[in-house]
């Protein structure tokens, strides 16, 4: 991102002048106190919301200029992953995951190695056939995970994944989100939570009133709760 802003339609400034550098592979921390403008910033990195001024690139990509259908191909490249899940409700597991794939037209073969492949990684083969309101948050959360990085996205951008967790479980998706970034994926993941932040010793881009006050390589979460 150089140099971006954000004023919302009202007037309200959610970033102001904000020049960041992700390298591919890192592990990112977004925190800050309520309304300081994590959402905002993690919502432009996938064309959600788009900046007033500046410019953002994603993996050599000028996301600003994209045309409407490119849009589409842009956020394949990434992987989305919600506080509150949003997976199909009507759907299984194993067809939430294998939706992503579907709509990329992955052949159906290839669908369903790669789908129970995740599903392992999550440790939720075994629930492949169950629906999303009988499994725990967690189990959800694993499941909108998988779904996220079902297609190898380059990068995992995620916002307040633990926040409806508690602290168990929350660490198990810190786990996998480890296993994942070790792989070569990029995470960014804006939270509250301050446990986890100061166990990882990942980098920490701290935002206040829509300014950047703070960017540690390996940083402690910083504020009181
Ligand atoms: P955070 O995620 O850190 O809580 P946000 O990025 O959601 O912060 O919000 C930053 C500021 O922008 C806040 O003042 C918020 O009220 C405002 N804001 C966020 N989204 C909108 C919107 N869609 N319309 C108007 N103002 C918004
Ligand atoms: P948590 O302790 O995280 O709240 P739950 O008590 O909700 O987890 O779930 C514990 C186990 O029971 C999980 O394996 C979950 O998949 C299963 N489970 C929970 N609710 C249902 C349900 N309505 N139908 C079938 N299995 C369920």
């Amino acid at each position: 991102m150089t140099d971006v802003s954000k004023v919302y339609p009202g007037g309200s400034v959610a970033l102001q002048n904000v020049d960041i550098h992700i390298e591919p592979g890192e592990f990112v921390f977004v925190v800050g106190p309520s309304g300081a403008g994590k959402s905002t910033f993690i919502k432009m990195l996938f064309r959600e919301v788009l900046p007033t001024t500046g410019s953002i690139f994603v993996n050599g990509v000028d996301i600003l200029s994209l045309t409407p259908n490119e849009i589409p191909y842009m956020r394949r490249q990434l992987g989305i992953i919600f506080q509150d899940y949003r997976l199909l409700p009507d759907r299984t597991v194993y067809e939430n995951v294998a939706f992503a794939m579907e709509v990329i037209e992955t052949p159906r073969r290839k669908i369903k190695r790669r789908v129970l492949n995740v599903l392992d990684l999550v440790g939720l083969r075994h629930r492949a056939n169950a629906y999303p309101n009988e499994l725990s948050g967690g189990e959800q959360q694993r499941i909108a995970i998988a779904r996220a990085i079902v297609n190898d996205p380059i990068m995992v951008i995620a916002d307040e994944p633990t926040g409806n967790l508690d602290p168990e479980t929350s660490w198990d998706i810190m786990e996998i989100f480890k296993e994942i970034n070790a792989e070569g994926t990029t995470i960014v993941m804006a939270t509250h939570d301050k446990e986890i932040v100061d166990a990882m010793g990942k980098r920490v881009i701290a935002i206040e009133d829509g300014h950047i006050v703070r960017d540690e390589a390996s940083g402690v979460y910083g504020y009181e709760l």
